[in-house]
């Protein structure tokens, strides 16, 4: 078979996203294969949005080494690609006496895995930190490296810096067969047969069905649903750290934590489910979990709930990071069972893997990589004169087409025609947030079609809320006179 790539990506989430933009500083051929619509439409796009500070993971399990050098590296990311991260820092709750020994060991669990500065805080000094916890903290384990940060643009931001150092992205395509050659791969999807040297899955809850493909090793992940509410930026102050409870046996637990856009986020719950495509909240599950946060903090402000959402972790039998060269299929590499804290250790997972694929294929590095991306300009929180001259610039950033979050229309078009630009209404929405506030895209659905339609020179009702079959509109302009 002709060899089309040197490497074929598997998944456009936040790992497929890393690797594909590390492997972008060698001199190879690479393309990323999405069943969705756009990056960032599975796990990656419904989650914490926490960088965790790394003190969960058992000490020497690939989750925390990833957790600690992806949680370092991301600042020089967040500068280099222009995304949103803040270290905010962290509590861990302990919410009965009981639970002393527990939180003690997770600070010498946090020490042995090499995270700076933890402390344990009593109830007095927790609250004086964070004056809205619940007169029930009696202790806290405070972790000043813990961060929040925008997974979209983190994602987003990853893949545009990958196609402007010629990763080829093909969105909308589903990968249905590998098959392994004599000198390498067919990745067969629903609309091509791909030759390739290596092949990276990166598939998150589905990468169990990628491997079977080409490894007879035993993989098997189980989709766990978290369910969150999204409050109004109104409360967005409520807590400024990330204030977790202590872990369970399913995972850290509930927590409630400003976003990096400045929201109020409560969640998630943790419930195995079989289906890996659809994921409904639950009213039982918001239920749960607003009794449950609601020890952590007092008088939760759930009067402004302004949306829920869930998402789906992979969930590996072995409870570890799958991440290497598959034992038994030279040149497929996985990135499997990459539940939390995968957003934390996306560049450490990305930096990792495209080491071992450069290396593997001899690769050498291209002297004309771009490190840096800029983000879209961010019009409302720009000071007025930079305001004033973006306007006269371009008249579009003159126009609000959102009216919750200030979002114009120059951000929205630019959002369109960037390089692996948005196609759809969630496409713009989490590019610039067109659609994200108080409202939810109750005001400016129509604009966004409207505009949507005219950059994709597309009839309006082939405009998708995100996947094929979710478009709005249906009938012409014609029938309806
Ligand atoms: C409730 C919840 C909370 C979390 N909170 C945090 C947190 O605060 N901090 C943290 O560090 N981590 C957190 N995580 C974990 C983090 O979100 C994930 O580890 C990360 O997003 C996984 O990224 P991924 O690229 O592996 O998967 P995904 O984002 O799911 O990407 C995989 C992609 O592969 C595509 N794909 C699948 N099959 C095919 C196919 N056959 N052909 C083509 N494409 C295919 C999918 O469409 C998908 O886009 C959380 C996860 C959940 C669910």
């Amino acid at each position: 078979m002709r060899k089309d790539c040197d490497v074929v990506v598997i998944g456009g989430g936040v790992i497929g996203c890393a690797v594909a933009r590390e492997l972008s500083r060698s001199a190879l051929r690479i393309c990323l294969i999405e069943k969705g619509e756009d990056v960032c439409s599975g796990t990656s796009k419904a989650n914490s949005g926490i960088v965790h500070a790394g003190f969960d993971a058992k000490p020497g399990t690939m989750k925390a080494k990833m957790n600690l050098l992806g949680s370092r590296m991301m600042p020089k990311l967040a500068k280099e690609l222009d995304f949103r991260f803040e270290r905010n820092g962290s509590l861990v709750l302990c919410l009965s006496e009981d639970g002393l020994p527990a939180l003690r060991e997770l600070y010498e669990r946090g020490a042995a895995n090499g995270v700076e500065g933890l402390a344990i805080l009593t109830g007095d000094e927790a609250r004086r930190k964070e004056p809205n916890l619940s007169d029930g903290v009696v202790a806290a384990l405070y972790a000043p490296t813990g961060g929040i940060v925008c997974p979209f643009e983190l994602t987003i931001a990853l893949a545009e810096n990958a196609c402007v150092n010629g990763v080829v992205f093909r969105r909308n395509e589903t990968v249905t067969d590998v098959s392994r050659g004599a000198d390498g791969y067919v990745v067969t999807t629903n609309r091509a047969r791909i030759g390739a040297t290596c092949v990276v899955n990166a598939a998150g809850v589905h990468a169990d069905e990628i491997h079977r493909m080409v490894s007879k090793t035993p993989m098997h992940i189980t989709p766990r649903k978290g369910d969150y509410c999204l409050l109004d930026k109104e409360v967005g102050g409520y807590v400024l750290c990330t204030v977790f409870q202590l872990p369970s046996a399913l995972g850290k637990g509930v927590l409630v934590t400003p976003t990096a856009h400045g929201n109020l986020l409560i969640g998630p719950t943790a419930t195995d489910v079989e289906d890996k495509e659809n994921t409904p909240t639950t009213a039982a599950e918001l239920a749960y979990l607003t009794q449950t946060a609601a020890r952590s903090v007092r008088d939760l402000p759930l009067r402004s709930v302004i949306t829920s959402f869930s998402g789906l972790r992979a969930h590996e039998d072995g409870g570890d990071f799958i991440i290497g060269e598959a034992e038994d299929a030279e040149g497929f590499f996985e990135a499997a069972g990459i539940e939390s804290p995968g957003l934390s250790s996306a560049p450490a997972i990305g930096a990792y893997l495209a080491a071992l694929i450069a290396k593997k294929l001899g690769a050498e590095e291209k002297a004309d990589f771009i490190p840096t991306r800029r983000a879209i300009p961010r019009l409302a929180e720009l000071p007025a004169e930079e305001r004033r001259t973006l306007m006269e610039e371009n008249p579009l950033y003159g126009s609000i087409v959102c009216r919750c979050e200030q979002i114009s229309e120059g951000e929205i078009v630019e959002a369109i025609r960037r390089p692996v630009g948005a196609v759809s209404l969630d496409g713009i929405k989490r590019r610039v947030r067109a659609g994200m506030g108080r409202c939810q895209a109750g005001f400016c659905t129509p604009r966004l079609l409207e505009i949507l339609s005219r950059e994709l020179h597309r009839p309006m009702e082939e405009i998708c809320k995100n996947v094929p079959g979710s478009e709005l509109l249906t009938g012409t302009m014609e029938g309806r006179k």
